[in-house]
């Protein structure tokens, strides 16, 4: 058996963590090679005291230099980078052939496509890249040869639920004729959205069922993270955005379905675990512990569905609109949405006021052919500069 030789782009945040974790039980099979952080410099000189990776990336100069230190008290040998370009350097200098593209948000865009160009294993849990550049990415995966998999659990279920042959040649649908992504709902699915004006950043993080980076977490709540996982399903998948669908599912067991033409229904089961996508991405398509607790049928309460309602959940109806706009509406929906999370968890912009943000972002710019990574960046930055100005309009 070949090692894996793994480059982990975000190895601070919440799935970062998970990956190392599934990689830790197994170094017969996997080598880290590559580790990328922003700001979580102590943590990534403990991440490169254990595995011991030829490449370190951090964000800035002082962050280099404070990890260098770091490493340098170890005797750790590791080349210690940084910026934006260093990111592309951890993939392509390191001599990985897997890559976890684990960074949150458009910062992860860049790398993940030179992962997808130089023909690597991506495991795609930066969703924001893929809704970002679609066409673009998927191309590039194409031409550099690599294996695209996907590490958001709903994404990952549905690929398990597709006969291996869909996934070799997405244009014959194979009797396909819908998938059904679930969604928990977040912390606010039983609540109208009269009754969330004053929702603080810890209440919006406080997912009933997952624990995640606080980004994802409001998307959660706001389920635009379920608008943009439409629009990932769209291009990893290939079917017409009317056949994919979402259904509220709050005891996060089933984690994604696909309908079949002759009334199979197939669903993934399991716990809310990101391990277990991720070791399955890891090993695909060989199937390895992952350390999660077997799931117990007996125990559950009962498993119910129900479509979500758009006007409690306008992120979601903005996110279906920006992917039937098409070309850079997507990005713009995207960074929009981007900047405005952040406001709200970190400058205090009303929770409510996020789709707005979006809303207004996606009137204000007209969506052109995203053709080139140029013009998805700028989009991501005419959007970003557009949201800022109107939340300064709001905080006023
Ligand atoms: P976190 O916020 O926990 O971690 C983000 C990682 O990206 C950290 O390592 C962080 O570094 C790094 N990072 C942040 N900004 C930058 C930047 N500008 N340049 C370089 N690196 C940066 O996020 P999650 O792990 O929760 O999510 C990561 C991605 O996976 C997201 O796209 C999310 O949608 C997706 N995902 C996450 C799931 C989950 O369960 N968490 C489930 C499904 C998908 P540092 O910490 O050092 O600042």
């Amino acid at each position: 058996m070949s090692v894996k030789q793994v480059a982990i782009l975000g190895s601070t945040g919440s799935i970062g963590v998970n990956t190392l974790d599934v990689i830790r039980a197994h170094p017969e099979r996997f080598k880290v090679v590559a580790l990328t952080a922003a700001k979580q410099i102590e943590r990534l000189a403990e991440q490169c005291v254990e595995f011991k990776p030829s490449i370190a990336v951090v964000a800035d100069a002082d962050g280099a230099a404070k990890l260098n230190r770091l490493l340098q008290e170890k005797k750790i040998v590791t080349q210690v980078l940084y910026g934006p370009q260093a990111l592309v350097s951890a993939v392509t200098e390191s001599g990985c052939d897997t890559v976890m593209a684990a960074i949150v948000g458009a910062a992860g865009l860049v790398p993940a496509l030179a992962a997808a160009q130089a023909g690597k294993r991506v495991l795609l849990a930066n969703k924001e890249a893929l809704v970002m550049s679609g066409n673009l990415f998927m191309q590039a995966m194409k031409a550099g040869g690599g294996e695209l998999l996907p590490i958001d659990s709903e994404h990952n279920a549905i690929f398990q639920c597709l006969p291996d042959r869909f996934t070799k040649n997405p244009s014959d649908h194979l009797g396909v004729e819908e998938l059904w992504l679930t969604a928990s709902g977040g912390p606010f699915r039983d609540k109208s959205i009269s009754d969330l004006a004053g929702i603080t950043p810890e209440q919006a993080c406080a997912h009933p069922n997952w624990v995640m980076g606080r980004k994802i977490s409001v998307d959660s709540a706001t389920m635009m993270n379920k608008g943009l996982e439409v629009i990932e399903a769209f291009w990893l998948f290939g079917l017409p955005l009317e056949k994919i669908k979402v259904l509220i599912h709050p005891q996060s067991v089933v984690h994604s379905m696909v309908r079949y033409r002759d009334g199979s229904v197939l669903a993934q089961m399991g716990q809310p675990d990101m391990r277990t996508p991720i070791a399955y991405g890891l090993a695909w398509p060989e199937r390895i512990d992952a350390g999660v607790a077997p799931l117990n049928l007996t125990q559950l309460t009962g498993l119910s569905f129900t479509e979500p309602k758009l006007t409690q959940f306008p992120c979601l109806s903005l996110a279906f609109a920006a992917a039937k706009a098409g070309g850079t509406a997507p990005a713009v929906l995207n960074a929009a949405n981007e900047v405005a999370v952040a406001a709200f968890l970190d400058d205090g912009l009303p929770y409510l006021s996020i789709p707005n943000v979006v809303e207004h972002c996606l009137n204000a710019l007209s969506p052109v052919a995203a053709d080139s990574l140029e013009t998805i960046l700028e989009a991501d930055a005419l959007a970003r500069q557009t949201a800022n100005q109107f939340i300064h309009t709001i905080q006023k």
